[in-house]
């Protein structure tokens, strides 16, 4: 899906090469943690599949299209298949959410009623609905995150490239996005995330790829951070308090959750649309188990006043709540926010 092979990407006027000699695969529907100081070559990595960068020497090819042989043309159309987000989120800030996560349905020349079916499907999927009208100084760093998110999956894209995208948040927030992103990625989305959260990629155990000065020091199925000595420390561990510690604790269920679920997760697919979709016997029986992302079933959907308008595909994630699981009560993050109390005294 996403292949380096050999890369050296060399900036102009500089003396040591950004990557050198980068060499990793990444498999449909993996997640995998980018991590490594700053300055170690994360963007660059990013920028390279994304093709606004190409190798200096070595090649890069994603979705099975080798990059450098992509013409210029192409790569608004190629760049459909991915979705990124920032650590600073990138909104339009004059545009309101729907209008910002509409905006790349526009530029990609999809029609008007394409738009006012896909965008508020893509902003419910990341729990924003009801914000369209919002603009982004009216939302939180967490919500801009989400709209940034509902943005950059709105083209449905097979890949998910995420630069620090906690970076800008607090870890009760974070932990949200975190959350999210395993959602995405249990849905079949793979998912490459830059970061320095060393917490995340620990808990997580994910694969994890390493970089130190450009180089590639690193590649583990199952890895944790490794070398936190490189990790800015803004806030000391201490400070970021009982709410932290709760979170993480919470992303770590989540995640064996979303584990759990994984082998299940077509069927989960299946039967969710199956649900959406009374059915009254249509006949057409379709043994094959389609994967995740498969097509939903055409039919009428008769608790749903919407009935004029293209039909789009609505994007089905597993649904993976915390507060579901019981783990927000228990950790003191559902509806009060206190930080002090984390669990029962006893
Ligand atoms: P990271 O994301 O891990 O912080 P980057 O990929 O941003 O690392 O940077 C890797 C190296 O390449 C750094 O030394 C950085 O200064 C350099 N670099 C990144 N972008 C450019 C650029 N556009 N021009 C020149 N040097 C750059």
């Amino acid at each position: 899906m996403i292949r380096f092979e050999n890369v050296t990407k060399r900036y102009r006027g500089t003396k040591r090469p950004a990557l050198s000699g980068v060499d990793f695969e990444v498999e449909r529907g993996e997640f995998v943690f980018l991590v490594g100081a700053s300055g170690s070559g994360k963007s660059t990595c990013l920028q390279l599949i994304l093709r606004e960068e190409i190798p200096s020497t070595g090649r890069v090819a994603v979705l099975g299209r080798d990059l450098r042989a992509l013409a210029n043309r192409k790569v608004p159309y190629f760049r459909r298949n991915i979705g990124a987000v920032f650590q600073d989120f990138r909104l339009l800030s004059t545009k309101t959410v729907f209008q910002n996560v509409a905006f790349s349905l526009q530029v990609t020349g999809s029609s008007r009623g394409f738009i006012q079916q896909a965008v508020p499907e893509a902003l419910a999927l990341v729990g924003l609905d009801g914000k369209e009208k919002r603009m982004p100084h009216e939302l939180s760093g967490g919500e801009q995150q989400r709209v940034a998110i509902a943005r950059a999956l709105v083209n449905r894209p097979q890949v998910l490239l995420a630069d620090e995208p906690t970076g800008n948040l607090d870890p009760a927030t974070s932990v949200d996005i975190m959350r999210l992103l395993a959602r995405i990625n249990a849905g079949g989305t793979t998912v490459l995330m830059a970061t320095h959260e060393a917490a995340f990629v620990d808990q997580m155990q994910r694969r994890v790829i390493e970089l130190s000065d450009g180089e590639m020091v690193r590649d583990e199925t199952h890895g944790g951070y490794g070398d936190r000595s490189m990790i800015p420390q803004l806030v000391p561990q201490e400070e970021r308090g009982a709410a932290a510690t709760a979170a993480l604790t919470a992303v770590q269920e989540v995640q064996r959750e979303t584990e759990s679920l994984e082998p299940l997760t077509a069927e989960m697919i299946a039967s969710m649309k199956a649900a959406r979709q009374e059915p009254t016997g249509a006949g057409a029986s379709d043994d094959e188990p389609k994967p995740s992302g498969a097509e939903p079933m055409p039919s009428g959907d008769e608790s749903n006043t919407t009935p004029t308008g293209p039909r789009t595909h609505p994007i089905v994630l597993p649904d993976v709540d915390v507060a579901e699981l019981g783990v927000a009560d228990r950790l003191g993050l559902s509806a009060t926010d206190d930080d002090e109390e984390v669990g029962p005294t006893s």
